[in-house]
């Protein structure tokens, strides 16, 4: 909708959009001050501002659903940049940044386990298969990731085939179990051609403490990690800590 007001464009070089209704106004108003105006006038004048009155408001109505689309729009792609900022391109699963941001929340309310895995001998995969087979692969283990666990955990990709679980409120016995779960899903995944060898991962998990930094949990899974891959791979490894979930507190 135009705002500006009809002093303003008096002044300035800029076109009146509202001209001719202002015109018909001049003319309604000198009709009104003219005590002798008679009736046929009165019409002519008032007929002229039921037109434009009509117009405006028709106008008025398609400004506002233009209005309310653009707003549409812009809440749309307000998400989707919201949604591309927080998210891996590749796999949807959450990027580095927003897995520091939800494990360090999650970490402000309760203990969580924290599982890091990486993929083992990626980079033969890649030299063997190429690069797009590698992806292929990476989009298979997210696949495992997302089936076993579900609504119960934060999937993140925290570096090229580096992924993190987080656990919230989870016993360390539990997660343990479900980290063996996600390694044995990938091991016995088929990825199809022209991948034709068995694919693994290690792990690495750490049990964390309310209100421990997500530095700590990260730099214990990755400390287990470390060993897992020492270990000769496609294992699971623990580092200290431990995880009492607050509902056992309370219970
Ligand atoms: P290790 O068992 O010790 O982890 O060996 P690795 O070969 O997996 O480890 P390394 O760190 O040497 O290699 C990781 C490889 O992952 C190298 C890099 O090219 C590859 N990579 C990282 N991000 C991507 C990706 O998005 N797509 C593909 N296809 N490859 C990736
Ligand atoms: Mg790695
Ligand atoms: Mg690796």
């Amino acid at each position: 909708m135009v705002t500006t007001s009809s002093a303003d464009t008096a002044t300035s070089d800029a076109p009146d959009l509202f001209q001719s209704e202002s015109e018909a106004l001049e003319k309604a108003r000198a009709i009104r001050a003219d005590a002798g105006a008679d009736a046929q006038r009165y019409r002519h004048a008032l007929g002229e501002l039921i037109g434009h009155y009509e117009r405006l408001m028709r106008e008025t109505r398609r400004l506002i659903g233009r209005s309310d689309r653009a707003e549409r729009e812009m809440h749309a792609l307000t998400q989707q940049l919201q949604y591309r900022a927080t998210h891996d391109a590749l796999t949807d699963v959450l990027n580095r940044s927003a897995v520091i941001e939800r494990a360090s929340k999650a970490l402000r309310t309760d203990c969580a386990v924290m599982v890091l895995l990486d993929i083992d001998e990626f980079k033969k995969v890649n030299d063997d298969y190429g690069h797009p087979a590698g992806d292929t692969v990476i989009l298979g283990i997210v696949d495992c990731l997302r089936r076993i666990v579900g609504s119960k955990g934060i999937i993140g990709r925290v570096g090229g085939e580096e992924f993190t679980v987080v656990l919230p409120g989870y016993e360390l016995e539990e997660a343990l179990a479900l980290a063996e779960t996600m390694r044995a899903s990938i091991e016995n995944h088929v990825f199809g051609a022209p991948v034709t060898r068995r694919i693994t991962s290690s792990f690495g998990v750490s049990a964390n403490s309310l209100g421990t930094s997500f530095d700590t949990a990260y730099g214990l899974a990755d400390a287990a990690l470390y060993k897992a891959k020492r270990s000769g791979r496609n294992r699971v490894e623990f580092t200290g800590g431990e995880c009492v979930p607050r509902d056992a507190h309370e219970g």
